[in-house]
């Protein structure tokens, strides 16, 4: 079992370092730890974390409803850093009863929690039951409704538990999306070519669609529900 963390102590300590403090600790601290990716701010947490440690372990979900360009980079990102990309799937056993009673649409009529639950978060869960800390990419500014007080370091209490602590570090909490374009830009790391074509957030092709100067970068995630309800059930803690 994982040595209990004291969360609220680190992150008074942690809350305004930079990145790479972040990921050093994480790294000292755990081994059976990964680092979760899809997207831009992923990459630049893997690009920081090649800075830290040797010990890099990366998945990625594929819900298999991507963009042929997110297949294309998740490729690129492995030959780029030499590094495995492990790649999870849905349960056959969820997905294809969901898909032969409600199609390939369903989440149109009655909202992304289903699909996303049996495309993401079961995957995600199976994945964390697994390991003792993970790490991700989230920014409190990519979303004003859900994420504007996560913190550096959190004890996951939704896919772990008091028992089997799962201990979170969001090392770009305090980043802002030109920071995160910034270092891509520095040090020349591989990103999806869909930011070209207007996207920002990008995640499932039916869910996301590029978004307007001055438009905020979630409002291209399930446009036809609620600013508050924009999160997939991968970071469940900051809806709560
Ligand atoms: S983002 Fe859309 S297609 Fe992807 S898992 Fe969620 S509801 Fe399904």
């Amino acid at each position: 079992m994982t040595k209990p963390l004291n969360t609220l102590q680190l992150q008074l300590e942690y809350s305004e370092r930079d990145p790479e403090a972040i990921l050093e600790l994480a790294f000292n601290t755990f081994e059976n730890i990964a680092i979760s990716f899809s997207g831009a701010e992923d990459v630049v947490l893997i690009e920081l974390a090649t800075r830290v440690t040797d010990n890099i372990s990366v998945f990625t979900l594929d819900t298999g409803r991507l963009h042929p360009e997110t297949y294309r980079f998740i490729d690129q990102v492995r030959e780029h850093y030499g590094i495995e990309i492990e790649v999870l799937a849905p349960d056959p056993a969820e997905l294809e009863p969901f898909v032969k009673t409600k199609g390939f649409f369903s989440f149109y009529q009655d909202g992304h929690q289903e699909c996303c639950g049996i495309r993401k978060v079961a995957p995600l869960r199976r994945k964390l039951s697994q390991l003792d800390a993970w790490i991700t990419g989230q920014r409190k500014d990519q979303s004003p409704n859900t994420r504007a007080h996560i913190p550096v370091i959190e004890q996951d209490l939704s896919f772990g538990s008091q028992e089997n602590p799962l201990y979170k570090f969001n090392p770009l909490a305090n980043w802002r999306s030109a920071q995160v374009w910034e270092t891509i830009h520095e040090y020349d790391v591989p990103f999806n070519e869909l930011h070209r074509k207007g996207f920002v957030s990008i995640g499932c092709e039916p869910c996301t669609r590029p978004v307007l100067p001055n438009q905020h970068e979630r409002a291209g995630r399930w446009w036809w529900e609620e600013a508050t309800q924009k999160e997939c059930g991968l970071h469940a803690s900051n809806s709560k």
